[in-house]
């Protein structure tokens, strides 16, 4: 779309909103930012002489990748959370950009509808659609919700249908990204509930943690004794093994610090954002664990043992399932 109908488009939803004039004007600004300012994505293609290679490419904005709009999106709302609302404002207005592009007909398939329905679509109010928009538009809570609205693309199959598709999906995205940081009733006692759980089993959470960490041990004898390493692999190519298995060791290490930050900080956002990050962790670390035999054979037995004991104990309740993807959407208490 035009940058003028980007910006009546962003003008309309952020008016709904009840967002202050500075502030939308800033948000519109922003929303026509990505014509100006590119972003790029990795892609494929084969030489001539028929290798594989990968190069960057400008981002389509009729079906722009759903990854590019995930980030975008998590990444307005964590600056929001940070109180950078200058950086939330702009990353705001730039996923507004995609969603507005995203109704309108690819040029890449067909040009010449395209460039008719954008110069359709300019000479459109978007004023004169709010009402109808508000009416059907489904306001998501929470970031599962979000992501599903994200996910959705519609071709429209009129310059108005596209309107319409662009006010909606912005409203519902905005409203989305710009509502309290404060987790709402709906999750607050789910998380309440977790942090709890984790509470009444700190000092179980705490041995663990230790046993994590203490893999320093079996580490410092290996790098001391490296010029006999315990295994082929690591004879074979003593340096590079060296320094990624002390990079492992490293993660290995902060996630045991995690663990220790869940067992004993009594500051519930810290908590439920390093449980999530364990969640996370824990199978890639414990797979990659296994590299670490060069340097000494206790390191990943130490690692899969702790990592199979935290995942049984703590992650396997219904509530932290139901709570787990909406952590970092919100700010706890
Ligand atoms: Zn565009």
């Amino acid at each position: 779309m035009h940058a003028d109908t980007h910006k009546a488009i962003t003008l309309a939803v952020t008016s709904a909103l009840g967002i202050e004039n500075s502030r939308s004007r800033r948000i519109a600004e922003a929303a026509t930012t990505p014509d100006i300012s590119p972003d790029y994505v990795k892609e494929k293609y084969r030489t001539r002489s028929g290798r594989e290679r990968t190069r960057w490419v400008r981002v389509s904005h009729h079906g722009t990748p759903l990854s590019l709009l995930e980030e975008i999106a998590v990444e307005a709302r964590h600056s929001l959370l940070e109180g950078k609302r200058d950086k939330a404002d702009y990353m705001l207005g730039r996923l507004l950009h995609y969603l507005q592009d995203r109704p309108i007909p690819s040029p890449d398939v067909n040009k010449h509808l395209h460039d008719s329905f954008e110069r359709e679509c300019s000479k459109l109010n978007p004023i004169s659609f709010m009402k109808k928009v508000e009416e059907n538009c489904v306001i998501p809570v929470g970031k599962t919700e979000t992501l599903k609205v994200l996910s959705r693309r519609k071709v429209a199959s009129t310059p108005e249908e596209a309107m319409e598709e662009a006010l909606k999906n912005s409203l519902s995205i905005a409203s989305s990204i710009l509502s309290s940081i404060f987790a709402p009733p709906k999750f607050s006692s789910l998380g309440k509930e977790v942090y709890d759980f984790f509470k009444s089993r700190s000092k179980e959470m705490f041995l663990y943690s230790l046993l994590q960490i203490s893999l320093i041990i079996p580490f410092s004898i290996g790098v001391m004794r490296h010029d006999e390493p315990m295994l082929s692999l690591g004879y074979a190519f003593p340096r590079i093994i060296q320094i990624f298995v002390a990079f492992l060791i490293g993660i290995f290490i902060y996630d045991g610090i995690c663990i220790l930050t869940v067992a004993l900080s009594s500051d519930m956002n810290k908590v439920l954002y390093k449980a999530r990050r364990i969640n996370d962790h824990i199978a890639p670390s414990s797979i990659l664990s296994i590299f670490t035999a060069t340097c000494h054979i206790i390191i990943p037995i130490i690692v899969i043992l702790v990592s199979l004991l935290i995942y049984f104990r703590f992650f396997k309740f219904p509530t932290w399932k139901a709570i787990k993807e909406e952590i970092d959407w919100y700010i706890w208490k």
